[in-house]
């Protein structure tokens, strides 16, 4: 039994010098396979002994052999480690150098406005409809109320890509197109791009996102109409948001209103982003008009609903004080990633 401890002692010995000496990964590998190898190595060598000892021997040869195990399996982990900052350096590489945190990307503050209203409608109860953004004129005026020769129609200035074929000047063919496929009752938001003969400026875009809600049932009423954007107003602005009214006018809904929101800056007292006012325009809405339901097929007399429409962009822009539209467009990473 001294013989096999003496023999323990003594791979301990080389082993230390074995590690402490080898000078990169593969003469380290080297080591380790010689000494602790489970096929050929040197302890497993030993180990294939203690069949010969007494059942009383064997403990403690056992316990000498696991502790040397373990002080050379630390050793050549450490020495790996040093092995390998010595290959790094002889690189011209520096691994005590702090890592460089990678740049991790954001969302969009249009997309953020817009996930964020997404939410809250989901949880009115509302699904997302979509549609194409090349329409027919049908679709963009005619069914919405709007004859070809309206003013509305030209107040558009729409894109056209054929005659009667245009890009949509805004979300609500989608209204047609899902009352045309579904049977009431309806509740829908739909978002998508929506193109306009604008010029490129400050506050004015040829292209840019809207969004657009609908709801048709039995016994829709005007009251429906406020207590959901004022819900919607509540959460996306905070709980002291209010809403007002103002009479307006859109060919597709009657009675039409401009629906405004109460300052989330100054908390309506009044400031450059209000213009002093205390309340800031944030969407369009209304009762939808019979004729509209005349046009998908359904009976005024028996359905009632309302829709509202706004630009995620502009909210975005009053909410985060962004002075230019144009810096929605441009993708420039210094601008983007201060929504992060
Ligand atoms: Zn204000």
């Amino acid at each position: 039994m001294t013989d096999l401890i003496d023999e323990l002692e003594a791979l301990e010995r080389e082993g230390r010098e074995a590690i402490s000496g080898a000078r990169d990964a593969a003469a380290l590998e080297a080591a380790r396979v010689r000494l602790l190898g489970r096929k050929d190595g040197r302890l497993t060598a030993i180990l294939r002994r203690l069949g010969d000892l007494s059942p009383e021997e064997r403990p403690r040869v056992g316990a000498a052999a696991n502790r040397v195990k373990e002080v050379l399996t630390g050793l050549l982990e450490a020495r790996a480690v040093e092995v390998e900052g010595g290959a790094a350096q002889a690189a011209g590489i520096d691994p005590t150098l702090p890592g460089r945190r990678p740049w991790r990307g954001a969302r969009h503050p249009v997309t953020q406005v817009m996930d964020e209203i997404y939410a809250i409608f989901r949880s009115l109860g509302f699904t997302r409809a979509r549609g194409p953004e090349a329409e027919t004129d049908w679709y963009n005026f005619t069914a919405l109320n709007t004859p070809l020769d309206h003013p509305a129609a030209d107040m558009h200035d729409t894109f056209y890509l054929a005659p009667g074929v245009l890009l949509r000047s805004h979300t609500s063919p989608v209204q047609i197109r899902t009352m045309q496929a579904y049977r009431p009752p309806i509740r829908i938001i739909a978002p998508g791009m929506v193109y306009r003969r604008d010029p490129f400026d400050a506050s004015h875009a040829p292209g840019f996102d809207q969004l657009e809600g609908l709801v048709v049932d039995e016994g829709v009423s005007l009251v429906d109409l406020k207590a959901t954007l004022a819900e919607f107003a509540r959460r996306l602005f905070g709980p002291e948001a209010r809403v007002r009214f103002r009479p307006s006018f859109f060919p597709f809904t009657e009675p039409s209103a401009e629906v405004d929101v109460s300052c989330f800056l100054c908390g309506a007292k009044g400031c450059p982003a209000c213009k002093g006012t205390g309340w800031m325009e944030i969407m369009g809405a209304g009762m939808v008009d019979p004729a509209v339901f005349e046009a998908v097929g359904y009976d005024p007399e028996r359905y009632t609903g309302f829709a509202f429409g706004m630009g995620p962009g502009r909210i975005a822009l009053q909410r985060y004080g962004i002075p230019d539209i144009r810096l929605l467009y441009e993708s420039d990473v210094r601008f983007l990633e201060q929504f992060s």
